[in-house]
């Protein structure tokens, strides 16, 4: 089988690294890899000691949040850490304390799964290890992926909020995946903004975040890539303080012996991949939503899809069908 591919997304467009009416501005930038991307985030700033501070606890940052939503060990961890969505796989069929963010980010997820009737769904992690994606992929026996399905479902979540606490039932994974870039890439914007940063680009693949303007006032502008034509752009979009989020049936997929092309992004119903789409954006200010709305609305389809998302206030959505 076809080893996954990974396509970067969406560019950066705009003029970054123009030459400034501000001659004190110099831009900075760092790259690391995290939640399996490699993210590139950079500014322009006047103080290079501050700017280097910032990009390292923008990294932390992103880092930090990786740890504690993964369902993945990190290289060299040893221990799972409590309250962690590790802990919450290794501990289910019991209740396990939570602290508020992550229990935040569970509510908010459950919420819209809830709205989009189980499009976007948390749960599937046990459906998504038999596909083996990370590893060159796995087409599921019908009755293995019959099981795995039963065992998940957003419904079968148990939230305490007076008491911190949720409860999977056993056999369920949780699986972060749809969502947990966009929190961290919120996160890291949130960061820089109390360090002081008010511009820049945060770029974690099919994620990218833009701080406010450019310094030198001019709107951010963002590239889709084409999905069909390799190395070409479909679309541009202006952005001011809002996330571009992408979610593609070309990001992470693998050729089965029978030809077929086996994509990330599953349908809850049948546990396989989605056939509804190809490709949406979603622009918004929250990177969060941006990423739970891309997955949901790529597994709802275009026609549904676009009626929903014409119910969300200041959500731009973009479809590409071929
Ligand atoms: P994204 O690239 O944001 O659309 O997220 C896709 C990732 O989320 C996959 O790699 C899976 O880990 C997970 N996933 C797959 N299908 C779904 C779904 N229907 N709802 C929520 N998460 C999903
Ligand atoms: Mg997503």
């Amino acid at each position: 089988m076809q080893k996954i591919a990974k396509t970067i997304l969406l560019t950066v467009l705009a003029a970054l690294f123009l030459g400034g009416c501000q001659s004190n501005m110099t831009g900075y930038s760092r790259s690391f890899f995290g939640m399996d991307t490699i993210i590139n985030i950079s500014f322009y700033s006047a103080d290079q000691e501050a700017a280097a501070s910032a990009l390292k606890d923008a990294e932390e940052e992103f880092m930090r949040v990786d740890r504690l939503t993964s369902r993945y060990p990190a290289l060299g961890q040893t221990a799972i850490i409590p309250g962690s969505v590790q802990d919450i796989n290794a501990q289910a069929g019991q209740w396990v304390q939570l602290d508020e963010e992550l229990f935040a980010l569970l509510s908010l997820s459950l919420e819209w799964a809830q709205k989009t009737e189980g499009a976007f769904d948390i749960s599937l992690g046990a459906v998504s290890d038999l596909w083996d994606f990370a590893n060159g992929g796995h087409i599921p026996e019908p009755q293995e992926l019959e099981e795995a399905l039963s065992g998940s479902g957003y419904a079968k979540i148990t939230l305490d909020k007076a008491g911190l606490r949720i409860l999977i039932p056993q056999g369920m994974v949780l699986d972060l995946g749809a969502v947990a870039k966009g929190y961290a890439v919120d996160c890291v914007a949130q960061k820089l903004k109390n360090i002081g940063i008010d511009n820049g680009i945060i770029d974690a693949g099919g994620n990218i975040f833009t701080l406010n303007k450019q310094y030198t006032g001019e709107l951010y502008t963002i590239g889709i890539r084409h999905p069909d034509l390799p190395g070409e752009i479909w679309q541009t979009v202006k952005t001011n303080d809002q996330a571009v989020v992408t979610s593609g049936n070309y990001q992470r997929f693998f050729m089965g012996p029978d030809g077929q092309v086996y994509h990330h992004i599953l349908d809850p119903e049948t546990g396989y991949p989605s056939q509804a789409s190809i490709s949406v954006t979603v622009v918004h200010k929250s990177s969060t939503l941006a990423d739970i709305l891309s997955t949901a609305l790529f597994v709802m389809g275009h026609e549904k899809g676009q009626a929903f998302s014409e119910t969300l206030p200041d959500t731009k959505v973009l479809y590409y069908t071929d």
